[in-house]
């Protein structure tokens, strides 16, 4: 039988039970285990994915890719825009997560503790917005039309290089203009690619070496071609690549967030590595070349992703390759309408070098201690690189009757915002005053 949103209610998600003295609350769903397998599949990739009924998306296409093992349903988790294209709709990943810190921090205050969070970015800012170019053709004149797109709008992008690549001159102009240069890798065979270990290390130094590199931060693999489970990640590693940004939509159909998150996460591993969690970021994009053909589907998309990024505070990445921006009048059109618009809404444009430094500088952070009265809070903060004007929320009871407070997690909140040392900072704050630390 399968199940349907409209199906009887099996049990509540949520819910009490009395045990000895105190209670124990649980969750019908197993959280973890439904986020790793929304993100990641739940095997490895082996054979081609059914493909979407209605045609949009033929996931059996012979090539093995990340989306073979989606997750979601093509019926119920898609959603419509106002043009008429289906997509994956919600990011029901991060909607987890931020379900399952609601319950920590709640449970805590109902003890009489308090969980300081640390926030996703930097004071003020609410979501963040990513572009990425493949550079799949290598025409240097497309290289140059997406420079002079950029300049107006003063945003800078990473550009995944695929072989052979521009000519010389074209990396030191995006290099100069602050663009991040980052790898293509090509494992389709069908052009000459080769899903293996060493091919990837030999693409990986040839981009150093053509683009004089001391090292590449970022990987997107052509046709976001993927196979078994982490054996990309681990080549990445080896490679001293730091982020992936292979997992998103090759077909027109499975826009969206068909991996289910924005944010930049750590993959884990399979049981031949005992579960470790990789040493890379992962940081999927939602769509490829906005207004290119029906097919790639309408621009109209990137409003309601833009509003679920910032309801999850994540990241919003576009892709747009180079060579589309050269030849489609209309993907121009709508990279320009994308970039004002992000930047109307306050979202910054970053290269995931930038997410990266962010994202690793604040997994850093660390509350060892502290201790908040009616009066003050006090914070020991610890963190390996440190971290400019981040944000701790730090939970509080719903009766206190403190300064300024923000609501988050459906309590109110001290929103504390400061520079976070290397090293031990220790932070005190006087709750009735509700401005930064001193
Ligand atoms: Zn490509």
């Amino acid at each position: 039988m399968r199940l349907t949103p409209e199906g009887p209610a099996l049990q509540p998600v949520w819910y009490e039970a009395p045990f000895e003295k105190g209670w124990i609350d649980i969750c019908a769903v197993d959280v973890f285990k439904t986020m790793v397998f929304l993100q990641q599949g739940d095997q490895p990739v082996r054979h081609d994915g059914a493909p979407a009924p209605d045609g949009t998306a033929p996931l059996d296409d012979g090539i093995l890719k990340a989306e073979d093992t989606l997750q979601q349903d093509w019926e119920w988790d898609r959603r419509f825009t106002p043009s008429g294209g289906a997509y994956f709709a919600f990011p029901y990943s991060d909607l987890w997560r931020e379900a399952v810190v609601r319950c920590l921090v709640k449970w805590a205050l109902r003890q009489g503790y308090t969980i300081p969070v640390i926030g996703y970015w930097p004071a003020g800012v609410k979501a963040v917005a990513h572009l990425s170019h493949d550079s799949d053709l290598n025409i240097d004149a497309s290289a140059e039309t997406t420079l002079d797109l950029l300049k107006p709008f003063a945003v800078n992008s990473t550009w995944c290089m695929m072989e052979p690549g521009y000519s010389p001159h074209i990396y030191e102009r995006v290099k100069e203009a602050g663009h991040e240069l980052a790898l293509h890798y090509n494992a389709l065979e069908e052009q000459n690619g080769k899903w293996d270990r060493r091919e990837f290390r030999r693409q990986y130094h040839w981009l150093k070496e053509v683009a004089a590199l001391d090292g590449v931060t970022s990987n997107k693999n052509h046709y976001t071609r993927f196979e078994g489970w982490g054996e990309l990640f681990a080549w990445c590693e080896e490679c001293g690549i730091e982020v992936d940004q292979t997992r998103g939509p090759s077909k027109g159909g499975d826009r969206g967030f068909v991996f289910a998150t924005c944010h930049p996460y750590k993959p884990i591993a399979w049981h031949d590595e005992e579960n470790r969690i990789y040493d890379l970021l992962e940081i999927g994009f939602l769509t490829q070349d906005l207004d290119l053909s029906d097919y790639w589907g309408k621009s109209d998309i990137v409003f309601p992703l833009l509003d679920q990024v910032e309801r999850v505070e994540g990241v919003a990445h576009f892709l747009f390759h180079q060579v589309h921006i050269h030849n489609s009048e209309s993907v121009r059109k709508a990279l320009k309408t994308l970039l004002a618009e992000a930047i109307q809404r306050g979202m910054p444009w970053w290269t995931s070098q930038q997410i990266n430094r962010w994202e690793r500088a604040r997994r850093s952070v660390r509350i060892e201690k502290g201790s908040i009265s009616a009066v003050e809070a006090e914070l020991d903060v610890t963190s390996d690189t440190g971290l400019k004007r981040g944000v701790i929320h730090i939970p509080l009871e719903e009766r206190a009757e403190y300064g300024q407070v923000t609501r988050r997690w459906g309590v109110p909140c001290l929103s504390i915002v400061t520079d976070i040392a290397p090293g031990t900072t220790s932070l005190k704050m006087e709750l009735n005053q509700g401005e930064g630390a001193r």
